[in-house]
């Protein structure tokens, strides 16, 4: 009997990846110049002095793109409404250490504007395919983009850039662009690490801060084990090696 010939029915559509965060290396990426986005910024500064802590940690790796740095004065200025009094609050708190601190402002440039038209449109598009009617896609995003297109040019001058933020979609487009990310969770990793502060503290640093931004649910720490060290006779090259 001849076989019947089925033809393979087309896959099913795929939802976007919701983040291309990897916990590795858990100290972090010690040589990269790390750029902060808002989500970060304001998950930190939710804590007193953690934002400090942050600030000292990069150290002059640090780096805030200037339209994320008029993201926050603009939110530390504007009228909202109670739901997000606690957000305006982190961005006040994340304007006045970032400034006190002298945290290097780095400029979006006109040579950046072609890479910045083409990640702000993947980010919209991201999210426009996530929401399904296009409504949540249509704007917003400047401040991950410009933070993306400055990584790409210091990558293209040389230097190895880390994006700092909790949005999902930002580690996805920075990742088709060779640069990684980490969200809060990984860089209390790295104050852990770095005995800036210990994992238990550290967990309850990111519950605290999930109250203004958080990243992905699937890429969180669930314990204070996910954020421990495993540092042996004061080394923790083990952690760089930590996947999940
Ligand atoms: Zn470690």
């Amino acid at each position: 009997m001849a076989r019947r010939r089925t033809i393979p029915s087309a896959p099913a559509p795929q939802s976007p990846r919701r983040h291309a965060f990897k916990a590795a290396p858990k100290r972090g990426f010690s040589a990269a110049v790390a750029f902060a986005d808002t989500g970060v910024l304001y998950a930190a500064a939710r804590t007193r002095f953690l934002l400090e802590k942050v600030i000292g940690h990069y150290g002059p790796r640090l780096r805030v793109c200037d339209v994320v740095m008029d993201e926050i004065s603009h939110r530390a200025a504007s009228t909202v409404d109670a739901s997000r009094q606690l957000e305006k609050n982190a961005a006040a708190d994340a304007k006045r250490d970032l400034e006190r601190l002298a945290v290097t402002v780095e400029p979006l440039t006109a040579a950046d504007a072609t890479v910045f038209d083409q990640v702000l449109a993947q980010l919209q598009a991201l999210a426009k395919a996530r929401s399904g009617d296009g409504t949540d896609g249509v704007k917003g995003h400047a401040g991950e983009a410009a933070s993306i297109a400055c990584c790409v040019r210091l990558v293209a001058a040389g230097d190895g850039t880390v994006l700092l933020t909790n949005d999902g979609d930002a580690s996805v487009v920075s990742e088709t662009r060779g640069i990684p990310s980490r969200h809060f969770g990984h860089v209390l990793n790295e104050l852990v690490c770095a005995e800036l502060i210990d994992a238990e503290a550290a967990f309850g640093r990111f519950t605290n801060a999930a109250v203004v931004s958080t990243p992905p649910a699937s890429s969180c720490p669930r314990s204070s084990t996910d954020l421990g060290c495993t540092k042996a006779s004061g080394i923790c090259t083990a952690c760089d090696a930590a996947t999940s």
